[in-house]
């Protein structure tokens, strides 16, 4: 597994469509990154660059030590696993396998026993003379995933995976794509728009919009840490309030919601006016302290209850395990 990393690079289609626009990227080896952010950020066409199957406008690309900027696809020792999964229709489970590995000159023994083992990788052993039709959608992917593994790439890419899959398989493959990860120590740059996989998957995510970097951590981080509304509201729900900070001491920030006062890290804020992003589970819900609300609408959803809360700072979305106690709509709470 070896590291991957962007120098300024760019990518324009045409004269003037900027897909990807001036970055700075650092992957480690053995790390997985994700590349988070809506539709049309510049996602694939960053991990089409790793890849080689775009070639950067400007800028440079190392993996490695090996600057491949400038090499075709085929020389840069990455493989890629398609949101289609892309498997031969009339070739059997292994043959589809097989196939990298004889393409890039293994014998047929030898790309025969390495197949098998990639098969079993992804928990399908047996399934090798299977026909990819006779496989679920989930499986079809783990194939997709054990024909990238088994050629043993520098660094491996997922392209949304996930998103040919039903929401509990999409669970499941995830997690074995990130237990393979971890056991094999792979490189793997994986892209999503799905900000509850990049959470769960992710050593590192970086988030995008419009062909730029917004924000790179660890999901925590980005979490707990965001740097801009951007960012606080792609990642998980964010409840922007609007605060006077009034006390600055050291390293905390106190700041005033409606006469209510909270001391919190002071991340570089100073004196004044700004506006908080509080996570829905983070809102403490109680009867003596705090801001005056009123519960606005109350929904059980199982695990927990989701609450609309409403009051002079407008409208906040709160979730509380109160599942045996719910709130009634129209009782008033701090
Ligand atoms: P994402 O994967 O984040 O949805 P893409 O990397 O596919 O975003 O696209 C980024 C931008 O580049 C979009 O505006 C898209 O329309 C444009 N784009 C992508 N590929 C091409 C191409 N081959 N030719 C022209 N424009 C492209
Ligand atoms: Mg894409």
């Amino acid at each position: 597994a070896a590291p991957v990393r962007f120098e300024n690079v760019s990518k324009v289609f045409g004269k003037d469509v900027v897909a990807v626009d001036n970055i700075n990227l650092n992957v480690e080896a053995g790390k997985l990154v994700t590349l988070l952010g809506p539709s049309g950020c510049g996602k694939t066409t960053t991990l089409r660059m790793i890849a080689g199957l775009e070639m950067a406008s400007s800028g440079k690309i190392l993996i490695g030590d090996r600057d491949v900027t400038k090499l075709p696809a085929t020389d840069r020792d990455v493989s890629m696993v398609f949101q289609s999964y892309a498997l031969f229709p009339h070739m059997s489970v292994l043959e589809n396998v097989m196939y990298g590995l004889t393409f890039s000159g293994f014998a047929k023994e030898e790309a025969r026993s390495r197949a098998l083992n990639g098969l079993e990788l992804v928990g399908l052993q047996g399934f090798d003379s299977r026909l990819p039709s006779e496989l679920s959608g989930g499986q079809q992917q783990r194939v997709a995933v054990a024909r990238a593994l088994v050629l043993e790439p520098q660094v491996l890419l997922f392209d949304e995976p996930l998103s040919n899959l039903d929401a509990k398989l999409r669970r499941q493959v995830r997690e074995d794509i990130r237990a393979i990860q971890q056991d094999l120590g792979l490189t793997v740059v994986y892209v999503t728009h799905d900000q509850e996989e990049a959470l769960a998957v992710s050593d590192e995510i970086v988030v995008m919009r419009n062909a730029a970097i917004a924000q790179m951590g660890t999901p925590r981080q980005l979490y707990d840490a965001p740097n801009d509304r951007f960012v606080a509201d792609f990642i998980g729900e964010a409840n922007l309030l609007e605060c006077q900070i009034v006390e600055i001491n050291g390293d905390a920030a106190t700041i005033e919601i409606e006469g209510y006062r909270h001391t919190l890290p002071r991340r570089g804020l100073s004196e004044g006016a700004a506006t908080i992003a509080v996570r829905p589970s983070r809102l403490v819900i109680g009867s003596h302290q705090g801001i005056p609300a009123t519960v606005a609408k109350a929904t059980y959803v199982g695990v927990r209850m989701e609450y609309t809360l409403t009051g002079e700072f407008g409208q906040v979305f709160a979730v509380h395990d109160d599942v045996d106690a719910p709130l009634d709509p129209g009782t008033e709470i701090k």
